[in-house]
């Protein structure tokens, strides 16, 4: 009997219990499940919201090649590679003035454009094949005894309240999960940078007039031209934090994209505009007792080097790796080390992300000694092969094993 079934016949009196519970079914959690029962460790998946709002959420849309073979090695990458889109380069435009990164030639690396959206459908079949337990709509209330080797989970679900017992508990919540709200506070140190811009996003049902991803600082400010598939594109625009989407028609919206990417678009129907702010925040310990958190629960990094997904990745893997030492040969060592290992590899996306952001936005008047700056670096970017190898090699994503 699953638990699914021992929650519906006792009340949510049953004891019970498994080796890991997983509190959020995003690109983490879902991954981290696959990892462990392929290793033969079993573990519960508990998610507040439901399967279609889970499998229907737009955020991210590039796979680094590290991510990608991370799919493949579980088997999950069959429809990533029948309808994704291999990208070897991008472009970073000055007010029209085009550089493109040749991330084959400098790194002999690629990446994938495939929307979270789908990576997050593929990975729920995946589990549900495999027969792993998912508990939608089932929100995660409170992380119990996680200082001691007998942990659980609090949880309410279909209206009961659940408590279900494990060794150790994953929150791969998110941002405004509960995971990072248990930590005790004096664990950890706090970093955060609340950028003074936010991005208005756009997804048409339009073909790409443009091959591969297109970074453009404007005097207007930044405009990113992306794309879902070769019949939708993702397209963003710097605007204001206290920006109206109301204040953007949809001729608006291309008319000033056209005019910041210096390109003419193919001016389709625009299903889905939103409003994101830009932020980096990131905590240096992910761990207390046997809670390990994984993914944007300890670090949210500004889209503009399209990481947040690809990290969340990265600390599954070294989770699992650790988890699965313990069950195999007792070993703790993988398990102490987890944040350690972790936080190198953040504060590196970081520095990216961050690098990036300032990079291409509008920050400060023309002319302006900041301005000048900002424009040095470009210059700069289109004479050397090492600046352009610098940013190749951290887009395309460096190698596990370096961090
Ligand atoms: C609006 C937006 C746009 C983004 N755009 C980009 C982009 O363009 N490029 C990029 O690289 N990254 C982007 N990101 C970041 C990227 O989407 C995240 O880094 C990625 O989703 C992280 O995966 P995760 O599994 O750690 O967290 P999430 O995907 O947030 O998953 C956490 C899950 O936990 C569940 N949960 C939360 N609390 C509870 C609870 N108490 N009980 C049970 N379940 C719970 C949530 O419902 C959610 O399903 C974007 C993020 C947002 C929010």
């Amino acid at each position: 009997m699953n638990i699914t079934d021992i929650i519906a016949t006792t009340d949510g009196r049953g004891a019970l219990k498994t080796k890991v519970v997983i509190i959020g079914a995003g690109p983490a959690g879902l991954t981290l499940a696959l990892m462990l029962q392929k290793q033969g460790i079993e573990c519960v998946i508990i998610e507040n919201r439901s399967r279609e709002y889970v499998e229907n959420r737009v955020r991210a849309g590039l796979l680094e090649q590290n991510t990608v073979e991370v799919f493949e090695e579980l088997g999950v990458a069959e429809r990533l590679h029948k309808e994704g889109l291999v990208h070897h380069g991008c472009y970073i435009a000055y007010n029209g003035v085009v550089q493109r990164i040749d991330f084959q030639k400098h790194t002999q690396r690629e990446v994938t454009i495939y929307g979270q959206q789908e990576v997050v459908k593929d990975l729920i079949q995946a589990c549900l094949d495999r027969k792993i337990e998912i508990l939608f709509e089932a929100d995660a209330t409170q992380i119990n005894d996680f200082m001691s080797n007998e942990p659980s989970v609090s949880f309410t679900h279909l209206g009961q309240n659940n408590i279900l017992h494990c060794d150790f508990v994953a929150g791969t919540d998110g941002f405004h999960g509960l995971g990072r709200k248990m930590l005790p506070k004096e664990s950890y140190n706090e970093f955060k940078i609340e950028y003074p811009f936010s991005w208005l996003g756009i997804l048409a049902y339009s073909k790409p007039s443009y091959d591969e991803l297109i970074y453009a600082f404007h005097n207007n400010g930044f405009a990113l031209a992306s794309m879902r598939s070769e019949k939708v594109c993702r397209l963003y625009l710097q605007v204001p934090n206290d920006e109206k989407i109301d204040n953007w028609s949809d001729a608006k919206i291309w008319s000033e994209l056209e005019n910041r990417l210096e390109i003419e678009l193919d001016k389709g129907e625009i299903f889905e505009k939103s409003i994101t702010p830009m932020r980096s925040f990131m905590i240096d310990n992910l761990q207390a007792g046997r809670l390990f958190l994984a993914g944007d629960a300890a670090h949210i990094v500004p889209p503009t080097g399209a990481k947040g997904l690809n990290l969340a990745i990265a600390d599954v893997r070294n989770l699992a790796k650790a988890i699965v030492e313990y069950y195999k040969n007792g070993s703790e060592e993988s398990l102490k080390n987890y944040s350690e290992k972790c936080v190198a590899r953040v504060w590196r996306v970081q520095d990216f992300s961050n690098f990036m952001t300032y990079l291409c936005h509008k920050q400060a008047e023309n002319g302006s000694f900041e301005q000048l700056l900002q424009k040095s670096k470009f210059d700069y970017l289109r004479i050397s092969e090492a600046y352009q190898k610098t940013i190749a090699e951290n887009y395309v994503g460096l190698p596990y094993e370096a961090f």
